[in-house]
C-alpha cells in the first residue's frame, strides 16, 4: 500500500507521523522524502547512505552553426525562457519547463536536448533494515517535479509491502505529484483557524486525484477548532487526534524519534493502520 502523508501548511507535523508510521511498519516498508525542497526524514533516523545520484532535466542547446537566429523557438516558448538577440541566443534554464516546443519548432534543426542538473536522489539502507529515498532538490532550483518523480521512480524499483509518502506542504503541482498514485492520503491539520482554512484548501486539491482521505489532528488540545464539521462536510474521517507535547515537540527538533518522546503514539499510529486496513 503506498500512503502519503500531505498537509495544507508546513509545520504541522507531516515528517512526524511519515517516519513514526514507517517505522512501525518495519524491515518491509519504505520511507520515501518528496518534501524535496526541504527534506528532513533522514534527521531522525539512523542510516547508511548506500547511492547518491543527480537529478537532471532536458534544457535546450543552441547549435551555432545552424541557428539564424530567426527567433521562432522564442515566439514558441511559453515560459519565457528563451531570448534571442543578434548572435546570440540566451537560454534561461530556471525558466525553462523542458515541454520540448522549441527543439520541435526550429526551422534548421538547431536546438539538441542539454541536461540540467537540478537535484539529487540519496538511497539510505535504515538500522530496522526498511529503506529511505530522499529527494533534494538544488539550491536555487525553483521546479521540484522532476525531483519528486525520480524519487518515486527510485523507491519503485524496491520490494516493500509498503511505502509512506513524505509530501511537500500545500496545493502547489509538487504536492499533486508526490500524492498521485497513492491508495490512501492521510492529511495532517492542527486544531487552529490557519490549520481548518489550509486543510480546507488541500481536501478541495486532493479530491480532484480522487484518492481516499482521512484527517490526523496534532498538536490537539481538546478543541477540534471546526475540523470536525469541515470533515463531516467532505465526508473524510478524523483518523486520529495527536495531544500537544511540549516534550514531544522539543525533541523531535533535536532529532529524537517521536515513539520514543509520546509512546502513547504508537497506540495511535496502530489505529491509523487499522482504519487503513494495512498489513505489516
Ligand atoms: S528557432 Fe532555431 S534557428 Fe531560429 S533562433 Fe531559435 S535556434 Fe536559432
Ligand atoms: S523546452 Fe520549452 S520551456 Fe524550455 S526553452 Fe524550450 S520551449 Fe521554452
Amino acid at each position: 500500500m503506498q500512503i502519503a502523508i500531505a498537509s495544507g501548511k508546513g509545520g504541522t507535523g507531516k515528517t512526524m507521523l511519515a517516519v513514526s508510521l514507517s517505522e512501525l511498519l518495519g524491515e518491509t516498508s519504505m520511507l520515501v522524502d518528496l518534501d524535496v525542497e526541504e527534506p528532513n526524514a533522514d534527521l531522525f533516523l539512523d542510516k547508511l547512505l548506500e547511492q547518491n545520484h543527480t537529478v537532471t532535466r532536458m534544457i535546450p542547446v543552441i547549435d551555432y552553426s545552424l541557428c539564424t537566429f530567426c527567433g521562432v523557438c522564442a515566439a514558441n516558448c511559453a515560459f519565457n525562457a528563451l531570448v534571442v538577440i543578434p548572435g546570440e541566443v540566451m537560454v534561461f534554464p530556471e525558466l525553462c519547463h523542458s515541454c520540448a516546443a522549441c527543439y520541435y519548432t526550429c526551422p534548421v534543426n538547431a536546438i539538441t536536448e542539454g541536461q540540467h542538473p537540478v537535484g539529487n536522489i540519496e538511497e539510505y539502507l535504515l538500522k530496522n533494515a526498511s529503506r529511505l529515498v530522499t529527494g533534494r532538490l538544488s539550491v536555487g532550483e525553483a521546479q521540484s517535479p522532476p525531483v519528486i518523480k525520480q524519487a518515486k521512480k527510485t523507491a519503485a524499483r524496491y520490494w516493500c509491502t509498503n511505502t509512506v509518502l513524505d509530501c511537500p506542504p500545500g496545493t502547489g503541482c509538487a504536492t499533486m505529484e508526490a500524492v498521485k498514485g497513492s491508495d490512501y492520503c492521510i492529511l495532517v491539520t492542527e486544531p487552529t483557524p490557519f490549520g481548518r482554512h489550509d486543510l480546507k484548501i488541500v481536501l478541495e486539491a486532493i479530491k480532484l486525484l480522487n484518492i481516499p482521505m482521512g484527517v490526523v489532528i496534532n498538536r490537539w488540545e481538546g478543541d477540534d477548532a471546526g475540523i470536525d464539521q469541515l470533515t463531516a462536510q467532505y465526508q473524510v474521517p478524523i483518523l486520529e487526534r495527536i495531544p500537544f507535547s511540549r516534550d514531544l515537540a522539543a525533541g523531535f527538533t533535536k532529532g529524537e524519534h517521536p515513539i520514543n518522546l509520546m509512546p502513547e503514539l504508537r497506540d495511535k499510529l496502530e489505529n491509523i493502520l487499522l482504519i487503513l486496513q494495512v498489513t505489516k
